[in-house]
């Protein structure tokens, strides 16, 4: 059994549900240990196949309910709906190239990202039935994805003022320094600077929010400040229960937040 971090939501969103793994039972020798679903950083590929089985196995779906995109800090997003389904298996891994968020309106069907320290997100429209996924790394907050990723919950029938969000374990403020060059970036997007970066008195280096950021991404695109909930996990400080590439290094696991329709 894998050990799963539920996300709660503001709002209890009935028949839905969404979590994180964890890492599980940590050998500190391996980046990737013990639990890592994503099979484009490096792991073993008979060890990310034995992942996804156990998590594919554990919540009664087939190993091909299990759909994560080929992340690449993009904000494009992708429908995951009957046709895709019927596409083959080669024509489905093209269409989730440099896909950083999926919806779906179908059940059954666990849509996730990966994540070591950027922000998962979590979105559900329950009375439309549309729920979405996203990863949101500082490109992507800056690119506004959360933006991105209303807009299609909204072709496919979602009201942003119904939305229930939620964001998984993620890198806290205080681990998140960066470059001034990333300040400038979140700038020139027009963000509120003086709401997300924060100088360490000492290094006088830049924090980032990034889960504030993303909050006033979606709250700019109606969804409800009072809908978004956050967890207090950070990845960098709990890095024995959650993956951080700030701290493991880039060639490391990856922790899987997804969220599913319940059959
Ligand atoms: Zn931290």
């Amino acid at each position: 059994m894998m050990e799963l971090e539920k996300l709660n939501f503001v709002e209890p969103v009935e028949g839905i549900e969404a979590f994180s793994t964890t890492r599980g039972q940590v050998d500190g020798r391996n980046p990737y240990s013990s639990v890592n679903l994503c099979d484009y950083v490096g792991d073993d590929a008979l060890r990310v196949l034995d992942a996804r089985l156990t998590l594919a196995m554990q919540l009664g779906v087939d190993l091909d309910d299990l759909v994560m995109p080929r992340q690449t800090h993009s904000c494009r997003v992708a429908v995951i709906d009957e046709r895709f389904r019927t596409l083959d298996i080669d024509k489905q891994e093209a269409a989730h190239e440099g896909v950083d968020a999926l919806v779906t309106k179908l059940q059954g069907l666990v849509i996730g990202v990966n994540t070591a320290d950027c922000v998962p997100i979590v979105l559900a429209d329950v009375r439309a039935g549309v729920i979405a996924v996203a990863h949101a790394g500082w490109r992507g907050t800056v690119g506004r994805i959360g933006e991105a990723v209303l807009k299609e919950m909204v072709r496919q029938g979602a009201s942003p003022g119904r939305i229930q969000a939620s964001m998984g374990p993620s890198i806290c403020q205080e681990c998140f320094e960066v470059g001034d060059e990333v300040v400038e970036a979140f700038d020139k997007a027009c963000f509120d600077l003086g709401a997300i970066v924060k100088r360490n008195a000492v290094t006088g280096k830049a924090h980032i929010d990034l889960r504030a950021a993303n909050r006033a991404v979606l709250a700019a695109a109606g969804v409800p400040v009072v809908n978004i909930a956050m967890s207090q996990h950070c990845s960098r400080c709990d890095h024995d229960r959650f993956f951080s590439a700030r701290r493991l290094g880039i060639d490391s696991g990856r922790t899987f937040t997804a969220i599913y329709k319940q059959q």
